[in-house]
């Protein structure tokens, strides 16, 4: 269009006394179209007018051959120009582009990071204000002696539900900054998993649900951390009692297999979605449709077991027949070779020798 527009003019203008600038107005309809759409049209415009102008301006006329020297001359040097402007707008519009790009990567990370503020806001502020109510209410001596004891558990729970928040936000980030160490030890899986079978015992109480250790072992000697792994198995455990409707079960079992050590834990709770189930272990990843507020959480508990068990050299899964069939996660733990033969004094030795890393 601006080729057809500028080439209109050169011929209205049509006057001799002017006429070397006419390819002025032919330049300005190249810069146009590279200035508007970049390469393509900046080079179909240079093709067009270069046509035009040899055709209508340049000797000899009505025709495509040069006549002389000179036309060769203004016709390349006509070429050059052009594309020289197409080129400069072409890398504008690339530069643009890319800022444009720039731009649009800093705002939606600054969104994210807003959305993240308001979601740890919320989830700090939830306990922190079930604490500060009760404490009011108990500091005011106005509660019968009988109901104190029951404040002073639900001031306990929030303070717990606090402190796991931050713990995991200082795990998410060590994990992040690739920070997170583990101290390999001999350990007994099963006293592992039983230890935080027990400190779920209460709140499985609390719903009714039955909850019960299964291990064909009377123990299964590896090498971890203990502390980490359990903190793995708890985070399982607790998610899976808090899904769980009233009434239901969930099972942890261990089992030892040639080299490896599974530990499972089921639940016949609300189950999983198969569209959310690939995302179940990414950080922040909640089921929206089914997450009540109360029931809380960053959505990063997961994504640290997951990670707590790649440092172990293990596999986690996550498995459900669908929603309301209950979930399933499978922790598969490499064993140190004859481990249950030796004696921790030999795991320690083979150990400090790098055998087991
Ligand atoms: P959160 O601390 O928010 O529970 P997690 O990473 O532990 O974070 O879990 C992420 C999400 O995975 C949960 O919000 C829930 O939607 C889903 N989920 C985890 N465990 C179970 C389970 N046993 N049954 C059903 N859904 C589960």
């Amino acid at each position: 269009m601006a080729s057809v527009f500028a080439f209109g003019l050169t011929l209205w203008i049509d006057n001799p006394a002017i006429e070397p600038n006419t390819l002025l107005i032919l330049l300005f309809a190249v810069t146009f179209s590279s200035w508007m759409g970049g390469w393509g049209p900046g080079l179909l415009a240079t093709a067009l007018t270069a046509l035009a102008a040899k055709w209508f301006m340049l000797p000899a006329l009505h025709s495509l051959a040069l006549q002389n020297y000179e036309a060769a001359l203004r016709f390349a040097e006509y070429l050059t120009i052009s594309l020289f402007i197409v080129a400069l707008n072409a890398a504008r519009r690339k530069a643009q582009a890319k800022t444009e790009d720039a731009r649009g990567q800093a705002e939606a990370a600054w969104r994210a990071r807003d959305e993240f503020i308001a979601l740890i806001t919320h989830e700090l502020r939830t306990p922190l204000n079930a604490i500060l109510g009760w404490a009011k209410v108990l500091g005011d001596g106005r509660l019968e002696p009988e109901r104190q004891a029951a404040a002073l558990d639900v001031i306990g729970r929030n303070a717990r539900a606090l402190s796991k928040l931050i713990d995991d936000l200082l795990d998410a980030s060590r994990i992040i900054k690739g920070k997170l160490r583990l101290g390999i030890e001999p350990l007994n899986l099963l006293t592992v998993v039983t230890a935080a079978a027990e400190s779920v015992r209460p709140a499985a109480a609390a719903k009714l649900i039955e909850l019960t250790v299964v291990s064909d072992e009377a123990g299964v000697e590896a090498a971890g951390d203990a502390g980490r792994l359990q903190q793995v198995v708890l985070n399982l455990l607790t998610n899976a009692i808090k899904f769980t409707p009233e009434r239901g079960v969930v099972e942890v079992r261990l089992e030892k297999a040639e080299s490896s050590a599974r530990i499972s834990v089921s639940d016949t709770g609300r189950g999983i979605a198969p569209e959310f189930l690939p995302y179940i272990f990414e950080r922040f990843s909640q089921d929206e449709r089914a997450q009540k507020p109360a029931q809380g959480g960053l959505g990063l508990g997961l994504a640290i077991s997951r990670r707590l068990v790649e440092l172990h050299d293990g596999t986690i899964e996550a498995r459900s027949r669908g929603e309301g069939m209950g979930a399933t996660f499978v922790i598969t733990l490499p064993l140190p070779a004859k481990a249950v033969a030796l004696s921790k004094d030999t795991m320690w030795r083979q150990m400090r020798s790098g055998e087991f890393q």
